[in-house]
């Protein structure tokens, strides 16, 4: 049988009091914050220990190369946890995910094909505000508190107040009945951003097939840049007026450009600064999640053109409104819910002309070339003199690809 991975983000709001009012374990604010700290604190010490056994390797004249597996890195966490008892306070599988975060990081190292970094200690300035759980012996769950409300229970932490939707409450009740085969929640990232605290469940769920309601069609996408999509069957997505949004950001991040960082004014402008921005990227994913879900119901088959976004940032023309309106964003959530729900998703590759080809007779029409040409909205082929927009005449081509890639016909 087939499993589905899915990361579910959800917000939690921890209580500030240790215990509610029936005596229930909360995981409230403080022990977040010191999970969150005693993750960085057992990376950096333990990539410490390794620095100087490395050092001490070169002096004596050997190969800097430090063997990192979780024999080694074991040992130095039990050592960490005899000298320093408050490493106790955490999960032990989060304590051991840390150290699996520095192994992973070596790894990537060692591997000369990715090109990376050599491990780097976790300061606050290029740290992530995280920490993760995993789920052993179903102890990560949704459960009801003594007053009957849905709670997170972390393990050894307690319980925490969440708000979701319906689909993914549904999708965690599942995952927390051990009876329930079809879905299983393997562990949680807790991450603080802004100032709020959320909740990153990674279930896998198992895939059955859905039912086809209706007829669903077969669909070419161009992704444009005045639109946010143009659709062969010839609808046109609009894209999403964010400039209340826009303008009140540039506000605020001049106003911090003006104003002595760690001052009043300055932490105020930051504020207000964090919450525009929050409140563009939510207005933004919930209308991509509407668009893309209409799409792919409505679908069995989707083609896209693999787009040169970069290239388009460097054209000074293109670049505010691709950054208000992201089509990196609007594709992937496209493919991943086109996995989700069994809808064939073919990507065409970025150098095909899908501009410049007529769809009717397939000629290629060559004043159609460059990026001179994004002002010119309709055109007649000079071959067979059909009147095409120029977004929707792509789309079809598009999809005539993507089709001829799988090696089948337009039906
Ligand atoms: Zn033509």
């Amino acid at each position: 049988m087939n499993t589905i991975k899915k990361n579910l983000e959800i917000r939690i709001y921890p209580a500030i009091a240790e215990k509610n009012d029936k005596g229930e374990k909360l995981a409230n604010i403080s022990k977040i914050e010191s999970n969150i700290g005693i993750y960085r604190f057992i990376y950096n010490k333990e990539l410490e220990f390794i620095n100087y056994f490395r050092n001490l390797l070169l002096q004596y004249g050997y190969e800097d190369h430090v063997i990192v597996n979780d024999t080694s890195c074991s040992i130095i966490l039990n050592m960490l946890r005899q000298e320093y008892p408050f490493l106790e306070k955490a999960e032990s599988s989060s304590r051991q995910q840390s150290q699996r975060n520095l192994i992973l990081a070596f790894k990537r190292y060692d591997d000369s094909s990715l090109k990376s970094n050599y491990p780097v200690l976790k300061t606050k300035k290029n740290q992530k505000d995280t920490f993760r759980i995993m789920n052993n012996n179903d102890n990560l769950r949704i459960q009801k508190d003594k007053y009957g409300y849905d709670k997170i229970k972390l393990p050894k932490l307690g319980l925490v107040k969440f708000k979701t939707s319906k689909e993914y409450r549904e999708l965690l009740r599942k995952g927390s009945n051990p009876d329930d085969p079809t879905v299983e929640i393997k562990h949680i990232t807790i991450k603080k951003v802004n100032n709020e605290y959320y909740a990153v469940f990674n279930i896998t769920e198992l895939y059955i097939p859905q039912e086809i309601i209706g007829p669903r069609q077969q669909i070419g996408i161009d992704i444009g840049c005045s639109k946010l999509a143009s659709l062969s069957n010839g609808q046109e997505i609009p894209n999403l007026d964010l400039t209340t949004e826009a303008n009140k950001i540039i506000q605020y991040q001049q106003k911090m450009s003006h104003t002595q960082p760690g001052s009043i004014r300055h932490n105020e402008a930051q504020r207000l600064y964090n919450l525009w921005m929050k409140k563009l990227v939510n207005k933004r994913n919930d209308y991509y999640n509407k668009v893309t879900a209409y799409i792919v119901k409505n679908s069995s088959f989707i083609a896209v053109q693999n787009e040169n976004i970069i290239a388009w940032k460097h054209n000074k023309y293109l670049s505010r409104k691709l950054q208000l309106n992201a089509p990196r964003i609007f594709m992937d959530k496209l493919e991943y819910k086109c996995l989700w729900n069994d809808v064939e998703f073919i990507k065409v590759p970025r150098n095909f002309p899908s501009t410049q080809i007529c769809s009717e007779c397939g000629e290629r029409n060559d004043n159609m070339s460059g990026l001179r040409n994004l002002g010119i909205r309709d055109w007649e082929c000079p071959h067979c003199k059909t009147h095409h927009n120029r977004d929707i005449n792509a789309a079809k081509n598009i999809l005539n690809k993507g089709l001829e890639i799988v090696g089948t016909t337009v039906q």
